[in-house]
């Protein structure tokens, strides 16, 4: 079988990649349940926030006017003639020096316009005095000083994060539009992959990979559906893939992808007629990272090597699950960082290296996580972002200014920020 392998730019693999993806349907969930998931409608106010003026402080509710020139040698008398605790009211008039006694939350009575806080008073039994002059406002929230009725919160395609949940609650949203969750398998392939519990005999290894995903999913809160294949026959991996395409939206597959005698994802793609978007990116590692679709189902060829499976999974499958749930920051942020280990290997294509992100509240710093090469596991244990350098680059230096795509974070970017002279 000949697969022409033409390697093309990351920016275009991605590019490609969102350009085949399409959102899942709108569904309406409980608020509650949509946190992780992304607003399907603009989440406008339904009324001003604060609904209605109230208490910033727990103090005495006064007429300003009253409090006129008062000062340490004219101190102004008032007389408590009733209790505003949070959730009450009252529609008493004030009269001349009278107060209430209110608490931070309650609503101001209409015959009062400045709270006196509890420490800028006297209290003597149900009277206190003030020295300073009030103003009207003074220690008040005032009606729709935050937002007004008609305002946009949060628009269409933004991350329910708890400030939306909250928002859902105060504006009496108990159902949101978002879109459904896309359904994701994982088909692990190789005839050297044993279970975590299961004894590693001569030539075999643990599948890492399985769970790996299993977990970069739920950081972007889907559950997959898995199955590993111990094996690179195809007729054992043709059913599989025959049902899932039926049942799922994103089909991930690590391993097999490469030009091996036993490598059968490009067996696998020939069989269905999927549509190959790409099946080599110039990058290192995952070159071979191959992404086709079929009918609505995006298959992701994720090369088997650790490293590689990991960083094509936040450079490909993050981004294109995102576009699904209707995201609008996609994309990994990008940052510029402060190399503190030299690296000196040339970079003919765009180079990931796991690596560590350290903030020391001015700067950040990045030095690689470990091991590199593709194959290595522990490295990413010990990774919260991706160093990229650019293609046609070496030598790097400690010291060095370089671009940290940060992995570990729920936040996202409108645009993929890696190009070729980034
Ligand atoms: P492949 O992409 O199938 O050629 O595999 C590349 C390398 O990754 C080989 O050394 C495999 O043994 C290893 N590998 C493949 N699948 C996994 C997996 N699920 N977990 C850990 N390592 C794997
Ligand atoms: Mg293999």
């Amino acid at each position: 079988m000949t697969f022409n392998r033409t390697p093309i730019h990351i920016t275009e693999a991605v590019a490609r990649v969102i350009k085949n993806t399409s959102k899942t349907e709108v569904e309406t969930v409980r608020y509650l349940d949509s946190y992780g998931k992304y607003l399907a409608e603009d989440l406008y106010a339904n009324d001003d926030l604060p609904m209605f003026n109230k208490s910033a402080m727990d103090g005495f509710a006064i007429r300003a006017e009253d409090s006129k020139d008062a000062s340490g040698e004219n101190r102004k008398s008032f007389k408590v003639v009733e209790e505003v605790p949070a959730g009450t009211t009252s529609d008493y008039e004030l009269q001349k020096n009278e107060a209430f006694r209110i608490m931070t939350g309650a609503e101001i009575p209409t015959s009062a316009d400045a709270v006196v806080m509890f420490e800028q008073a006297k209290e003597d039994g149900n009277t206190f005095t003030v020295r300073k002059t009030f103003n009207p406002s003074d220690n008040i929230a005032l009606k729709g000083e935050e937002v007004k009725s008609g305002d946009l919160i949060v628009p269409k395609g933004t991350l329910i994060n708890p400030g939306v949940i909250a928002n859902l609650a105060t504006f009496g949203h108990s159902t949101v539009k978002v879109h459904r969750t896309p359904r994701v398998a994982i088909l692990s392939t190789g005839s050297e992959l044993v279970d975590v519990d299961q004894p590693v005999e001569r030539g075999k290894i643990r599948n890492s990979n399985t769970p790996m995903i299993v977990s970069q999913l739920k950081r972007i809160g889907i559950r997959a559906e898995v199955h590993t294949f111990k094996t690179d026959q195809l007729d054992v991996i043709i059913p599989i893939f025959e049902r899932m395409l039926k049942e799922v939206d994103v089909i991930i597959t690590t391993g097999g992808v490469s030009v091996g005698d036993y490598d059968l994802l490009p067996k696998v793609y020939e069989h269905f007629q999927a549509e190959v978007l790409f099946n080599k990116v110039a990058m290192r590692p995952g070159s071979v990272t191959t992404v086709a679709k079929l009918k609505d189902t995006l298959l992701f060829g994720l090369s088997g090597n650790p490293s590689a499976c990991y960083s094509g999974f936040e450079l490909f499958v993050r981004p294109s699950v995102r576009y699904m749930m209707g995201g609008n920051d996609i994309y990994a942020p990008l940052i510029p960082a402060t190399l503190e280990e030299d690296f000196t290997k040339p970079n003919p294509f765009t180079r990931f290296i796991r690596a560590e992100v350290r903030y020391t509240g001015s700067e950040v710093f990045v030095s690689p996580s470990g091991f590199n090469k593709s194959n290595a596991v522990t490295s990413i244990a010990r990774s919260n972002g991706v160093i990229v350098l650019p293609s046609g680059s070496r030598g790097f230096k400690t010291g060095d200014a370089v671009h940290v795509m940060l992995t570990d974070v729920t936040s996202g970017v409108t645009k993929f920020l890696i190009n070729e002279d980034f």
